[in-house]
């Protein structure tokens, strides 16, 4: 099956799609709608021909969006269109064929997601529209933790809370976690280890993956708990709330919008969520902007030490996203405060392994510590896969 699988990643006010070959040789078409909605709605991408492209939506909602997007598809037709879903609940361990039935579950989900899933819908309504005839795969952000076992999974919180209303942790930025675990397991001669996947983008998350499956992550009920990130809180003391509520007799959406919009490295510093803006401010010993990075490199040397916990044995760690991909930095604080886990950063080999390169960048002194790896993610890449292989398992099951 060589045709492309369109990759369809809907947010509230964007699209992101990305047109994923078979073959990993072959061009990449890609882009970003931003802004729908709003008058300076935009669509930027880059053509098969490797050509940076952008033009004005003229406030064009999803439907519109996706309209344009179609015919920058430069006529190839994709054999399936991948989701990006964030919540499955537990009923979703896998990607899955969208029809009725499923759809309605995603819907139900709605309450664990409210942020996320409604737009996830929204992207799927105007894609069957413009492609009635081709098969929907949902694939969950949360399916790759679906592995956690209930010691990882469940809050120290009344069991009725898990069984009726499924209060429990799911993680997310599953598809990333997944792709990076089984490259750097196809990497390393340790095949089928125990990582430590940090992936820093907006959104950061760590996970503990043992022999190619999620044991722990940091992420929990939401995308809310666990690291430091660009304008999340991460976690915070879950007695803030009560504490804002009565102190300052802020709303239940006051205190939402303040620990996922206002706070994470925006909160700290003042300043920026862009953590290449709060390197710059911190180089004219902007104060805010370096007490952000110091806490942003403690809290996620912190969670990875915690996630240890979940592996039989460390085998290495990884990091990925725009953080984890390009900060030598913040990848060398995060090592440095892990001191008990014998660590061995490659200097030069870590200022180097940036701007997409992959590598490791640990003195390899023969297997003795664990290893470290810089690996970009392609969380469009893990989604078509997913999809192909689901069509696939459908074909051999009915040869129809
Ligand atoms: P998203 O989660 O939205 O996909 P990305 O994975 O692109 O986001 O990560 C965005 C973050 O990566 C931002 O904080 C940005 O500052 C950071 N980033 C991107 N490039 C660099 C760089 N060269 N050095 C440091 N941080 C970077």
């Amino acid at each position: 099956m060589n045709d492309p699988v369109l990759v369809i990643n809907c947010g509230s006010s964007s699209i992101k799609y990305a047109l994923v070959p078979a073959s990993p040789d072959q061009p990449r078409i890609a882009g970003l709608a931003e802004r729908l909605g709003d008058v300076d709605a935009r669509l930027k991408g880059v053509d098969s021909g490797g050509r940076d492209f952008s033009q004005p939506l003229h406030g064009a909602d999803h439907a519109e969006a996706m309209a344009t997007i179609l015919e920058r598809l430069e006529g190839q037709h994709p054999v399936a269109v991948g989701h990006r879903i964030v919540h499955g609940g537990e009923r979703f361990t896998r990607a899955t064929r969208i029809d009725a039935p499923v759809k309605r579950a995603i819907e139900a989900t709605v309450a664990l997601a409210p942020l996320h899933n409604p737009s996830n819908l929204a992207g799927l309504a105007a894609t069957r529209e413009l492609f009635p005839d081709l098969p929907q795969v949902a694939v969950f952000d949360t399916a790759f933790h679906q592995t956690l076992p209930p010691r990882a999974y469940r809050y120290a919180l009344p069991e009725s809370l898990y069984r009726r209303h499924g209060i429990r942790r799911y993680g997310f930025h599953g598809s990333s976690h997944a792709y990076v675990s089984a490259r750097v397991d196809a990497l390393s001669e340790r095949r089928h280890g125990g990582w430590l996947v940090a992936h820093l983008g907006n959104g950061c998350s760590t996970c503990a993956v043992w022999q190619g499956e999620s044991v722990d992550t940091s992420m929990g009920l939401t995308p809310l708990e666990g690291l430091v990130m660009g304008t999340r809180s991460g976690d915070v003391d879950p007695g803030l709330h009560a504490h804002l509520a009565r102190q300052l007799g802020w709303s239940i959406e006051r205190i939402d919008t303040l620990l996922n919009k206002e706070s994470g490295l925006l909160g700290l510093s003042g300043l920026s969520n862009d953590m290449r803006r709060l390197h710059q401010a911190a180089a004219e010993h902007h104060a805010g902007a370096e007490l952000a990075i110091e806490v942003f490199c403690y809290r996620l040397a912190k969670s990875l030490a915690a996630l240890s916990c979940a592996l039989p044995r460390l085998d290495g760690i990884v990091f990925t996203g725009g953080i984890g991909e390009n900060d030598s930095e913040v990848r060398a604080r995060v090592i440095e405060q892990l001191p008990h886990f014998v660590l061995r950063l490659a200097a030069e080999a870590n200022a180097r392994t940036v701007g997409g390169r992959e590598g490791r960048i640990d003195l390899d002194e023969g297997g003795r510590a664990p290893e470290l790896w810089v690996i970009p993610t392609d969380e469009e890449g893990r989604i078509a896969e997913e999809t192909r292989q689901l069509l696939q398992e459908e074909a051999a099951h009915d040869p129809q």
